[in-house]
């Protein structure tokens, strides 16, 4: 049976820059992803997503991110991690969807339809586009119309002539409305009010919020979703239909026709966008009982810098990058370098054992 140095779960943005460190630390590793193609979740972002419409892309290691235009997003950065993968003869195989990992004589299993790889290290960089969130109200079901979810977003044209209902405070919420308020009557309800300031993608702030949560224990919650929000060119043609300014408060109720508030007002609208974000795709990892008595997992802090924090507290074979403080292209990357040094740590503590 062979064993594995490590394993890499995912190859995203955090997934690349991990392997590519292991690679530079001699580490001897695989990186199974689930996709067919390169590209991590961007390949699966919406078509009018384009890269003039992302916050900011990071550079992969060695490697800078294509710049700004009309092209779409998940063209142009998948061609750009395919590039990547290749030209760092990163050794990812897909597709590979990781069903589980249990941990058996000390060694990790990693198991995928019948197949398994055995191995000392675990990293975990599945992010979350496999996980979109919808919120549950009563009366889900009754509601006739349309619902989706940022994930399967199906442009703005499939909106003309609707009402539509877009729910979230985060940045997706904003964007789509931007897109769908050009061409039908939007109404923007959410649970919290937005934060809306300068809007710095990877603020620090953002970060250590997320870090806190942590910290107390808790799931993360997604740095975009801390981070403030604002309006930009792309969306002041919605803007001047006056719709950011109309939100309401989150309603209480669905029904056939629409949404129903406390108060008893009723929105009839035709479709309901979910911009409700996503949560960690981490159930693979279940079998290995990471989490803490308050759902997060723990994981121990590395130093100053909280997108380096990638360590489980509970096994230290495993390390999450692209996880809470690292839920970013830039945070992805420093999360990457950071596991491959913990993993090569790890193996030569190990070595020293045995020797
Ligand atoms: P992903 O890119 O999600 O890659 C995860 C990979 O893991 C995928 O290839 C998937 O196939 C694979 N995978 C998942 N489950 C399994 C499994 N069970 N087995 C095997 N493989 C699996 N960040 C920025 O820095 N700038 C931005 O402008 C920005 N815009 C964003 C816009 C949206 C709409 C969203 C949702 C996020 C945005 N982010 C942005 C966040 C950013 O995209 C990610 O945090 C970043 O790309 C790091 O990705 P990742 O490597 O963690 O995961």
């Amino acid at each position: 049976m062979r064993i594995w140095e490590s394993v890499v779960i995912g190859a995203g943005q955090a997934g690349l820059s991990t392997s590519y460190h292991l690679r530079r630390l001699g580490v001897e590793h695989v990186v199974l992803d689930a996709d067919e193609r390169p590209g991590g979740a961007w390949q699966h972002r919406w078509d009018s997503l384009t890269m003039d419409d992302v916050h900011g892309v990071a550079d992969l290691p060695d490697a800078p991110a294509p710049g700004r235009g009309d092209e779409p997003a998940n063209q142009v950065i998948a061609s750009w991690f395919d590039e990547y993968e290749q030209a760092q003869e990163l050794p990812v195989l897909r597709p590979v969807r990781v069903d589980a990992v249990t941990d058996e004589d000390g060694l990790l299993v990693v198991r995928s339809a019948g197949r398994s790889w055995t191995t000392r290290t675990l990293v975990n960089a599945t992010g979350t586009w496999t996980h979109p969130f919808v919120p549950t109200y009563p009366g889900q079901r009754d509601f006739a119309g349309e619902q989706w979810h940022t994930v399967s977003y199906p442009g703005r044209e499939h909106f003309a002539g609707m009402r539509v209902l877009v729910v979230g405070a985060g940045a997706s919420a904003v964007q789509l409305i931007g897109e769908i308020a050009t061409v039908a009557d939007v109404v923007w309800a959410t649970r919290r009010p937005p934060r809306w300031s300068g809007g710095d993608f990877s603020g620090r702030a953002a970060i250590t919020a997320v870090q806190e949560r942590l910290d107390a224990g808790l799931p993360p919650a997604s740095v975009v979703s801390v981070t403030g929000l604002h309006l930009r060119p792309q969306e002041e043609a919605a803007a001047r239909t006056g719709v950011y300014g109309r939100r309401l408060p989150i309603f209480e109720r669905l029904e056939r026709d629409g949404a129903r508030w406390a108060d008893g007002r009723l929105e009839r609208v035709d479709a309901i966008v979910w911009a409700t974000g996503f949560r960690p795709a981490l159930r693979h990892l279940a079998p290995l009982g990471l989490r803490g008595p308050r759902g997060g997992i723990p994981l121990r802090r590395g130093g100053s810098d909280v997108q380096t924090t990638v360590t489980s507290v509970l096994d230290p074979r495993v390390q999450l990058v692209g996880y809470g403080p690292s839920a970013s292209t830039i945070g992805g990357n420093r999360a990457g370098r950071a596991a491959a040094r913990a993993v090569r740590d790890r193996l030569d503590v190990e070595l020293a054992e045995v020797s």
